[in-house]
């Protein structure tokens, strides 16, 4: 079958064989990429209209227990410079979301024990009662089902936890021992099973993965059917073990995001950072691939540097202000609107 067929066929059944994804991700060129793009965007404008959801985000804390081989904020790197926000600092970012008209904030950060089940609740409800009209995302990894589901209790709604890779061995070779691939898929089936809506994601192009690790990854969306996915490609850290890697491919992300579009038309899927870091147009390519969410930093300038996860991140040195006009420039000049309603995630 060529690779539109298969495309098609993808479109139909939500769901392909592993060979069938392995052949797209070996043989695909640029005739088939537009192909691919131009169907995800018609299914996205079919379901959201031509409108960009923005969520505020606010990296509240860059300390971290874990020691990801890809992450710049890894325990082990002693050139981070660490910090973090006290209630008062993120109750303050939100305000200044609100001013501008967001209504979701996303607290993310890496997994910083200081943050315990009570403080993080106390946070939460502290937002979901100041802004009730607000929905509140959680990104903090991997935690105890008990601590998942006081978060829930306190008011978060959502939460975002990158699957990574869905291969036991490929994650094994971009995580210390202490991490593995059970631990994740564990949390990630809690977070559902509570009532979150749960986003997965990978980095396309990270370190040792695969054509096979890809397909895998699609066919493990395909079952989960998470209602957000992040993807971004592979930027190397120089404070890393991966330092060295090469960057992931911008045309093979375009195409996980375009056929994850096409697999789970309803999803929410930002066009990240990652991807503005990686080219220019990146986020205008995302949003013409299928994403149909944007993350503007509401994290205070003066940290910003310092939640460096993968080298050159853009908007580092930008206020918030700044960003949002950015961002939102950046969206008209493709003629998409950009929203700042809630935008939960709708079966339709
Ligand atoms: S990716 Fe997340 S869990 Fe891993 S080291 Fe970075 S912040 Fe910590």
């Amino acid at each position: 079958m060529k690779n539109k067929e298969i495309i098609l066929k993808l479109q139909s059944n939500r769901a392909l064989e592993e060979g069938e994804w392995i052949q797209i991700f070996d043989t695909f060129d640029d005739e088939d990429l537009r192909f691919a793009m131009d169907l995800a965007r018609e299914i996205t404008i079919e379901r959201f209209g031509k409108k960009i959801y923005f969520r505020g985000i606010v990296e509240f804390t860059n300390v971290c227990k874990n020691d990801c081989y890809y992450c710049g904020i890894r325990a082990g790197n002693s050139n981070c410079a660490r910090y973090r926000l006290d209630e008062e600092d993120i109750l303050a970012c939100c305000e200044d979301g609100y001013a501008h008209g967001f209504r979701t904030f996303v607290l993310q950060g890496g997994e910083d024990p200081h943050y315990t089940k009570e403080k993080m609740c106390h946070i939460v409800r502290s937002i979901t009662e100041r802004y009730p009209d607000c929905a509140v995302t959680m990104s903090i990894g991997e935690l105890d089902r008990d601590y998942y589901q006081a978060l829930y209790d306190a008011g978060a709604v959502r939460y975002l936890l990158r699957h990574e890779t869905a291969d036991a061995e490929h994650y094994a070779l971009l995580h210390p021992a202490s991490q593995t691939l059970e631990s994740r898929m564990r949390c990630l089936k809690d977070l559902k099973e509570i009532g979150f809506q749960t986003g997965c994601g990978i980095m396309v192009g990270s370190p040792h993965q695969t054509n096979l690790h890809l397909a895998k990854d699609m066919m493990f969306m395909a079952d989960f059917k998470p209602e957000m996915v992040g993807l971004g490609p592979f930027i190397p850290h120089r404070d890393t073990p991966f330092r060295d890697e090469a960057a992931g491919s911008v045309d093979k992300t375009l195409m996980v995001i375009a056929l994850t579009r096409i697999m789970l038309p309803n999803a929410l899927i930002p066009s990240t950072t990652a991807l503005g870091t990686a080219e220019a147009e990146g986020r205008q390519k995302g949003v013409l691939a299928g994403c149909n969410v944007v993350m503007p930093n509401l994290s205070p300038l003066e940290v910003r540097k310092k939640y460096m996860l993968y080298d050159g991140k853009v908007g580092t040195d930008m206020s918030a202000e700044a960003g949002i006009r950015t961002l939102r420039a950046q969206m008209e000049e493709i003629g998409y609107e950009v929203i700042v309603a809630r935008g939960d995630f709708k079966r339709r």
